[in-house]
């Protein structure tokens, strides 16, 4: 260490929603003081919320900001601290709030022409849609109501960045949200999706692969919070500690036109 007097308070405090194994905060010190780096392993941005306490320390980058790190990127500077005074003590200390997505990402293609996620040649009833009485509350998610086991198809495009699938334990209240079985997937728009309530092992992707429109996924299953056998469907932006769920159109009946969604209406996938 360069100076005996550096009050080392590196990573006070961290809220993080996923394995840390693949993202890293750290510092490597520099001619003039300390460089702060991210690594990134994660197939999508990870954002960082980070909130610098310094002494006798600048930032380049500002203190108190929302970083994006590339996905699978090494060494991505978050900012350069220089010593102000050589003689003097110096703190270097932050909290960092991190997440998947670009957080700073604002416009989504809300003209995308989403598929209905179930088999072509089926049709199921939209039991809860958005903003829902039952458990979709300010929030744009829509529930298909199929017997375990429907297969489930990507309605978009992505990339799968997690994968739950060992569950099998379901309530009806919000308690058995910790044991919902999921797969999220990324879109090139930087939203993301979430496939829920998947049976145990339903999932037929593993993180990091490539899926295409119509693609199989997985199986449904009546796992987590639910009030019975469906799929739970969300397309969001990942905000630092919140989602902002948003509305999309789906390809209904033959695929000729792009509707949103209405709860306790049938829809029909005959493309
Ligand atoms: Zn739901």
């Amino acid at each position: 260490m360069r100076n005996s007097s550096l009050f080392l308070l590196f990573s006070l405090f961290s809220v993080i929603t996923f394995s840390q194994e693949n993202f890293r905060l750290y510092y490597e010190e520099t001619k003039t003081g300390y460089v702060i780096l991210a690594d990134n392993d994660e197939v999508t941005p990870v954002s960082v919320e980070m909130n610098l306490r310094l002494e006798n320390l600048s930032s380049s980058n500002g203190n108190d900001k929302v970083f994006v790190v590339p996905k699978k990127t090494k060494g991505h500077i978050i900012t350069v601290l220089e010593i102000v005074n050589a003689r003097k003590r110096i703190k270097l200390g932050f909290e960092s709030t991190y997440n998947f997505g670009d957080h700073n990402r604002l416009k989504y293609d809300d003209d995308f022409k989403y598929y209905l996620p179930f088999p072509k040649g089926e049709d199921y009833w939209l039991s809860q849609g958005y903003n829902g009485a039952v458990s979709h509350q300010n929030e744009n998610s829509l529930d298909f109501k199929m017997p375990i086991g429907t297969k489930v198809y990507a309605a978009r495009g992505g990339v799968v960045v997690d994968v739950e699938q060992s569950y099998t334990k379901r309530c009806t209240t919000s308690e058995c949200a910790k044991y919902n079985n999921y797969i999220l997937v990324y879109h090139e728009d930087g939203t993301f999706a979430e496939y829920t309530h998947l049976k145990q092992n339903g999932a037929k992707v593993k993180v990091g692969a490539n899926v295409k429109i119509g693609q199989l996924i997985g199986l449904s299953g009546d796992v987590g919070w639910a009030t019975g056998p469906h799929l739970h469907f969300t397309v969001f932006f990942q905000r630092l500690k919140k989602r902002e769920t948003l509305k999309t159109k789906f390809l209904i009946g033959k695929g000729e036109e792009a509707v949103e969604l209405i709860e306790k209406k049938k829809y029909m996938r005959g493309y």
